[in-house]
């Protein structure tokens, strides 16, 4: 017998009684099936509550719910529902498949904002929602995950857009009770008489400057996945800490930065008081890097020394940077620090200067979150190949000027939650060519071959009904506005002709942030204006997107694109919709033929809309930053050109040169080429499909992090805290000896005029000989390489080759050799460069240490 899981406590009829569940399991949000029962209940009330179930049952008339519980349609759409959330919560997964031994492990996943859906306003943009997808694809995959975030009181804002085009943030104040979370619940063991316990509500305290604040702790279920989200609005607390979880990027420095604590400080305390095996910490963005600094207070109250307790954090921790301007990463002033961890910085005043250390940025002198988080994390990624680059190149003084390729900073390519972000009609064409275990195969690029078996018509016929759909609601959208706005009926009425879902749509919609240029096509009017207006070949376009509301520039875009919206000549043909949520970023990415995205490169880290877009056979045009220098090949998209070295100004002319260019010449040809079907451009379409989807996805993604961050994380937090610490202990004290002695290991001596070889390719030898003096350093914690550079048909390639050690002299001193290829010589053509290194290192350069000659 099943128990009813009911932590609402919705009343129901019983014969539908386990629809409480169901609402209170953010499965729902990427399973249509689910949606559609919802909504079955009441389709007029189910869009006005943001498709919230909660809210929706909980304000249901009882009669309703009496006749569903009696309607026989329902109760087989009910049980069908049921029986696929029953299958999928027992499907054996990937995670258990391919890595047994670390089922019983918890891999918590900090975030300070998740978007996970519409009916849970805790986000604000691409951040969230990449935090949001990466929840989803680890419950899919099985992951033993869990994620650590705050509850915003008033969320982020409501955006409403007025007569003069300017936004208007409205701040709503959500009642708990009514979204789709539930308190979470400790069950205590059973008492002495075998009594079981009553479970508690969840409440901890996190010490904040001078005091403790407390916090509940509220759970969303995301299928698998419990998520934790802190909220301090409570009784206890002064009205100040009460406001901290009040709104995400809201108030001041003093706000932030004591947000962060709570998140991060508080974070593994709910970790800690819901006893859970927490093996490894991913912080995603560096607002939650203060979750270091409590683990590391841990390991000293054990006992442990400073630095071996870093070394323990150290190896457990991943961190994931997403912001490629320095002045987007976080920092607060020494003393800020201090203040907010007085209770840290008292209790281990012989430490302060090593805590200040791990954040402090030398020159600003400001604790700088990236810096902590880097200093405290043994695997770091970018977000795309590109940022991955950027950041290494960002952060290479950081590591002590070494040289850039070497700098410890991977990459991990951002992806999409497919079932959240693909419109079911699409799902169901597919599963109709594609093979059957193409969802559950989605990285795999050979399940995503039979895109070319889909019949054009039927490819076409679907994404047309998703245009045709998405017009309806854009119209619907204005209408509101101008509704809102009060303006006269006759201009109200008018929104009915505004949008033509026969002509080429393109969208652009995201965060109103500067740097991602939303007005670079209004660069030239008449220009804009002949391709919009061309009578056989016209283009519309359709904007929407937030401006954060203390961003000045960014508002003034939404008035320039409100403006010219308002332009005789483009009435109804350039639109900007507001309130741009998760539910009108799915509606778009679906049902527009064109994602444009034109940032200023490199600033644009990865960007996934246009992901959501080309899973949906929507076309991408954009800059070649971000995932998009990944993704396109010449034939699945367009690129926008110009010089990436140019200066910002030549780099805004060429790009607008380029869209423009590449409408008119390429895009607005091929979508006109034939009559109603244009198969040129459903062949487009699916070849962005096909080698898009397999590749951007999150289930490629989390599997990335699995196989190259967690799982490598898991392993070596087990082997450093073995046997007493021991191994931490060693790595440690190495690091610290070498930090200390490496100003005595040096280079004294190289001779390229040794005897001359033949390789193995026939290719003409000679032996370079290399005398390096070690002091008290063993030579075998050092690696000796001699690096040239060898042209191949991409370009210069850097070559590193390990000297070997030929014989030892007095004074430890060794001498190395090998053979490099004949015509290079010393100095111009090749280098040698000595560096500490150890297999207990997560990777090379763990020590920013080099020595060169
Ligand atoms: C996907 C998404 C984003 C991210 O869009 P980018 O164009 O990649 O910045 C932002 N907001 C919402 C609501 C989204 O769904």
């Amino acid at each position: 017998m099943h128990t009813m899981f009911n932590p609402k406590q919705i009343a129901l009829p019983p014969a539908i009684g386990r629809l409480a569940e169901l609402s209170c399991n953010l499965w729902y949000s990427w399973n249509e099936s689910a949606l559609a029962l919802f909504a079955r209940i009441d389709p007029k009330r189910w869009d006005q509550v943001q498709h919230n179930p909660v809210r929706l049952l909980t304000e249901a008339e009882p009669d309703r719910l009496q006749d569903l519980a009696q309607d026989e349609d329902f109760l087989r759409h009910y049980e069908e529902v049921l029986s696929s959330w029953e299958a999928y919560r027992k499907e054996p997964s990937w995670f258990e498949r391919n890595y047994p031994q670390h089922t019983g492990n918890v891999i918590a996943y900090f975030s300070a904002e998740f978007g996970f859906h519409e009916s849970l306003p805790i986000y604000s943009g691409g951040l969230g929602v990449l935090a949001g997808d990466h929840c989803k694809s680890a419950s899919d995959l099985g992951l033993p995950l869990v994620g650590v975030g705050l509850l915003y009181k008033r969320g982020y804002f409501t955006q409403k857009i007025d007569e003069h085009g300017s936004q208007r943030a409205e701040a709503l104040s959500y009642d708990f009770a009514k979204l789709p979370i539930f308190p979470a619940y400790l069950i205590p063991p059973p008492s002495g008489d075998g009594e079981p316990a009553e479970p508690r509500e969840l409440f901890v305290d996190v010490p904040l400057a001078d005091r403790q604040v407390q916090v509940k702790v509220w759970q969303v279920q995301v299928g698998r996945i419990p998520v934790y989200l802190l909220d301090a609005d409570l009784e206890t607390n002064s009205q100040w800490d009460r406001e901290l979880t009040a709104q995400l990027y809201g108030g001041n420095q003093d706000t932030r930065i004591a947000q962060e604590v709570l998140l991060g400080v508080g974070g593994v305390r709910v970790l800690r008081a819901l006893g859970l095996a927490t093996g490894a910490y991913h912080i995603n963005e560096g607002h939650a890097a203060f979750l270091t600094l409590e683990r590391i207070r841990e390991q000293l109250d054990k006992g442990l020394r400073f630095h071996v307790a870093l070394e323990v954090i150290r190896s457990s921790t991943v961190f994931t940077t997403h912001t490629p301007v320095p002045a987007g990463h976080d920092a607060f002033p020494l003393q800020m620090l201090e203040y907010y961890f007085s209770g840290l910085v008292t209790s281990y005043s012989q430490h302060k200067q090593d805590f200040l250390r791990l954040g402090l940025d030398v020159r600003k002198q400001l604790f700088n979150m990236t810096y902590l988080a880097l200093n405290t994390a043994a695997i770091r990624n970018g977000v795309s190949k590109l940022h991955g680059q950027v950041s290494r190149d960002m952060f290479r003084e950081f590591h002590g000027g070494i040289d850039v390729q070497e700098v410890p900073i991977g990459h991990v390519t951002n992806g999409v939650h497919l079932p959240t972000w693909l419109a079911p009609e699409l799902k169901e064409l597919y599963s109709r060519f594609l093979p059957g275990t193409w969802k559950s195969n989605q990285a795999n690029a050979d399940a995503w071959k039979s895109i070319g078996l889909i019949p054009a018509e039927s490819l076409w016929s679907v994404h047309m009904e998703l245009k045709e759909r998405m017009v309806k609601i854009a119209r619907a959208n204005l209408r509101e506005q101008r509704r809102r706005n009060s303006l006269p009926a006759e201009r109200i009425e008018e929104v009915r002709d505004y949008l033509d879902p026969k002509k080429l749509t393109i969208g652009f919609a995201r965060r109103f942030a500067t740097y991602k240029r939303a007005n670079l096509i209004f660069s030239d009017l008449s220009r804009l204006d002949r391709l919009i207006n061309d009578p056989n070949r016209p283009v519309q376009f359709i904007f929407a997107g937030k401006a954060h509301p203390a961003d000045q520039p960014g508002q003034e875009l939404i008035r320039e694109i409100y403006r010219v919206s308002q332009q005789d000549r483009f009435r109804g043909k350039i639109v900007l919709l507001e309130n741009y949520d998760m539910n009108l970023a799915r509606c778009l990415v679906q049902g527009v033929d064109v994602w444009l995205n034109n940032p200023r490169r490199p600033y644009e880290a990865s960007g996934t809309s246009g992901q959501k877009a080309a899973l949906n056979g929507v076309i991408n045009f954009s800059v070649l930053d971000g995932w998009w220098e990944e993704g396109y090949d010449g034939s699945n998209g367009w690129a926008i050109e110009g010089r990436n070295e140019a200066d910002w100004e030549s780099q805004e002319r060429e790009n607008t040169e380029s869209i423009y260019r590449v409408l008119e010449q390429e895009i607005v040809p091929v979508y006109y080429n034939q009559g109603a079907l244009p198969s040129q451009w459903v062949a487009r379409m699916k070849r962005s499909i096909q080698t898009l989807a397999p590749l951007f996805n999150t289930d490629r993604m989390v599997m990335d992090y699995v196989n190259a961050a967690y799982v490598p994380s898991l392993k070596r937090t087990q082997k450093f805290v073995a046997n007493n610490y021991e191994e931490a202990t060693k790595v440690a004290d190495y690091k610290r000896f070498i930090l200390d002695n490496w100003h005595r290991v040096k280079i004294t001596e190289v001779n390229d005029n040794g005897a001359r070889s033949t390789g193995s390719a026939g290719e003409a030898l000679k032996e370079v000989n290399a005398t390096v003096r070690f002091g008290p350093v063993w030579f075998k914690d050092v690696a000796v390489e001699l690096i040239y550079y060898k042209e191949q048909e991409e370009g210069w390639h850097q070559v590193i080759v390990e000297m070997e050690p030929l014989r030892h002299l007095d004074d430890n001193t060794v001498v190395y050799r090998t053979a490099v290829p004949a015509h290079l010589k010393h100095g111009s053509y090749f280098s040698l460069r000595v560096h500490p290194v150890s297999a207990n290192f997560a990777r090379r350069f763990e020590l920013p240490l080099v020595t060169t000659w």
